[in-house]
């Protein structure tokens, strides 16, 4: 497939982001949408540990698998660690539809989770939460887990989907939320409507 730039795959399908902390089980729910033989691989930014992977699916979209972040100490004066990643991709970017922002059910949100969710709300960019590893808590401690989040994230439960890449529960609404995303028009910069 052809490469744009010799860094990214040229913005013909509309684009779905993920972002979550490292280790939050991001690789897993990627492998878990879509079926290996359906991806592959098209682009990624150099470098080892920020890379940026594009992976076509099916020929119709484009997931963007962000790095996690959270796993390097960053001073608090320097910019969050995320706020980097995604605005390298935004600037580069006219095909995006949404963002799945991924936690651990097991996690209270972190600084890094809570501010990130702010930005891509100023951005207007449609967001879907997914909490993850959810086959880790028994029903009742899952429960009080994802209210928790809940309250911590000030999101409603209609915005967020537990899940368990490892048992498949929550799978299918995933994939079906990320339809929706892909069928709205790509997102815009709020200023570039002025
Ligand atoms: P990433 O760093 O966000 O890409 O996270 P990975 O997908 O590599 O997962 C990190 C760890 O969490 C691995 O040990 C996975 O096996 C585990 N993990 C990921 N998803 C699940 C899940 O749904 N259930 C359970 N029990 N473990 C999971």
């Amino acid at each position: 497939m052809a490469v744009a730039g010799g860094w990214r795959p040229e913005q013909t399908h509309p684009e779905i982001a993920f972002l979550g902390r490292s280790n939050v089980g991001k690789s897993s729910l990627l492998n878990a949408l879509v079926r290996r033989k359906a991806f592959a691989r098209v682009s990624r930014t150099p470098g080892r540990t920020q890379e940026i992977n594009f992976f076509e699916i099916n020929g119709r979209f484009v997931f963007v698998d962000l790095p996690g972040y959270g796993y390097a100490r960053v001073a608090k004066t320097k910019r969050h660690e995320w706020q980097s990643l995604i605005d390298a991709y935004l600037r580069r970017t006219s095909q995006l539809r949404g963002v799945v922002v991924l936690m651990d059910v097991r996690r209270d949100p972190s600084d890094d989770d809570l501010a990130l969710l702010e930005y891509l709300a100023e951005l207007e960019i449609p967001t879907l939460v997914v909490i993850t590893k959810v086959d880790k808590l028994g029903k009742q401690a899952r429960e009080e887990a994802v209210a928790r989040i809940l309250v911590t994230t000030g999101l409603d439960s209609e915005q967020v989907i537990p899940c368990s890449a490892h048992t498949g529960e929550g799978r299918a609404e995933v994939a079906g939320a990320i339809v929706d995303l892909l069928e709205a028009p790509p997102w815009q910069k709020p200023d570039d409507d002025q």
